[in-house]
């Protein structure tokens, strides 16, 4: 494997002598932090985190996120202390190397209830959400080197990868990155599954590639007479996940199937796109009820462009994405694209910043004006999350509970004949009172007696209406008399 920092630099062609010097810096420190630790394949251990940072720089991410995903393992994995990390690299890198570093004790111990916050968890704890994106970019590297895992385990992490970080990614309208954790994955959590949809993929031929680049040099041309100019036309393969996904939709029905080979063509403006449509459809036959118009209506995570489907004139049909180069970028980068080094410090107006926040509909709310960029990330995740405290079973559950929670509500939350039998409750290891507040990242431990029961002042401190509704539920079907005699 080539790992000289080149590679990287390749990517980034922009790159100032500055950037360039702390990102072959970093290469030195990790490689030497990890020097004689080996990977499963055998591989030294540095392959991993350089891969991680090759990955990154795919993203077009900037030069102190590449840095640190590059020594995204070192405090975790090697004798460097973050004392050593600042004082070689600052306060600003060595932060996002913690972030990652704590994001990596999670697990996702398979309760589908709690993956929804798992992953709010995942963004609320990452201070920065460029922790995220590196955290995606490290499960990237792993999962497509999962086969030198144990089978056990590679079942766990690849479905880990499709709950958590596949969903996270689209989220985040990463949808490149979401399609490569997906396919990746997919083998080892749904193995028969996967080799049918190979055998299936194997047989379409939807369009043949001759027909292909009839249509290609047909549209060409057609839109150049009408003066549209075409930045670029390539063709998109639906990937062999999202592909097994819509066969289940569709019961198997592969003429259902529409988007397998979708053709791109990216043009300068948005009124490009409407205008590169109208000649198209009067080219091609358009497949009624095909066409969408995801500019005027965007999807909840941000996507945007024109989808037809059109009759390619040999009994094959053909769907086409138009978009501009901005729409394209987001929706394979989506939030990296922002980040990407290029916009780090310019300023967005607050429309701007509105609509690039569809990404995700929780975040349509937020409302400052914001100054720059790293203010605006910061904001975006207070804002996001404030009113929410994520705290741990001793299991390392994540259980999602609004601001000002206890112990009781928390109880209630996990099962309701807990929430009934609560004796006792540690709070990280320590005896606590009932009514304590809940911190993020708290682990509650609640001792269950079959003696013990909800007393009524516990309305007073519980938080959750869950949590009320099971109190007085409780306390009408065993009577207020035995309440009132034994509340203490
Ligand atoms: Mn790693």
């Amino acid at each position: 494997m080539d790992t000289s920092p080149q590679r990287i630099f390749d990517l980034l062609p922009n790159l100032s002598t500055k950037d360039r010097e702390l990102i072959s810096r970093a290469c030195d420190f990790a490689q030497k932090a990890h020097n004689g630790q080996l990977r499963k394949s055998g591989e030294p251990y540095y392959n991993h985190v350089f891969a991680t940072g090759v990955n990154l720089a795919q993203l077009k991410m900037d030069a102190d996120t590449i840095a640190a995903g590059i020594m995204h393992d070192v405090l975790e994995d090697t004798d460097i202390t973050e004392a050593e990390m600042t004082k070689a690299f600052g306060e600003h890198i060595t932060k996002l190397v913690q972030g990652v570093t704590k994001l990596g004790k999670l697990r996702y111990s398979g309760v589908e209830r709690h993956v929804e916050s798992l992953r709010k968890f995942f963004v609320a704890m990452a201070d920065d959400i460029r922790v995220v994106v590196i955290k995606l970019c490290d499960r990237l590297h792993n999962i497509q080197t999962l086969q030198y895992v144990s089978p056990e385990k590679q079942h766990r992490i690849a479905l880990e990868t499709i709950e958590i970080h596949a969903r996270l990614a689209d989220r985040l309208g990463m949808g490149r990155l979401k399609a490569e954790l997906e396919d990746a994955a997919f083998p080892y959590v749904y193995p028969q599954e996967y080799h049918e949809t190979l055998e299936i993929f194997k047989t379409l031929r939807p369009i043949s590639d001759e027909q292909l680049e009839k249509v290609v040099a047909k549209l060409e041309e057609e839109l150049s007479i009408f003066d549209v100019h075409i930045e670029r036309i390539d063709s998109r393969i639906k990937h062999l996940y999202s592909l097994w996904q819509k066969l289940k939709r569709y019961r198997m029905d592969l003429n259902k199937i529409y988007d397998i080979i979708a053709l791109r063509i990216i043009v300068p403006t948005p009124s490009d796109c409407y205008q590169a449509l109208g000649v198209i459809h009067g080219l091609y036959r358009p497949v009624p009820g095909r066409f969408k118009d995801y500019i005027a209506v965007p999807k909840p995570n941000g996507y945007r462009s024109l989808h037809t489907t059109i009759f390619s004139g040999d009994g094959t049909t053909l769907e086409i994405q138009i978009r501009t180069r901005e729409m394209h970028d987001e929706a394979e980068y989506g939030i990296a694209s922002h980040l990407a080094y290029k916009e780090i410090g310019k300023n967005l107006s607050e429309t701007e910043i509105r609509r690039r926040l569809g990404w995700t509909k929780d975040l349509i709310e937020w409302q400052k004006d914001v100054e720059h960029h790293q203010e605006f990330m910061k904001n975006l995740r207070t804002d996001f999350f404030e009113k929410r405290v994520f705290v741990l079973t001793p299991k390392g559950d994540v259980i999602d509970l609004p601001e000002g929670s206890t112990p009781i509500d928390f109880a209630y939350a996990v099962h309701s004949d807990i929430g009934d039998h609560i004796a006792g409750v540690k709070v990280n290891g320590k005896m606590s009172p009932l009514d304590t507040k809940l911190q993020n990242r708290d682990v509650v431990e609640i001792d269950v007696k079959e003696s013990a029961f909800p007393k009524r002042k516990w309305l007073d401190f519980t938080r959750t209406t869950l949590a009320k509704r099971k109190i007085r539920q409780y306390i009408r079907e065993h009577g207020g008399l035995l309440d009132k005699f034994l509340t203490r």
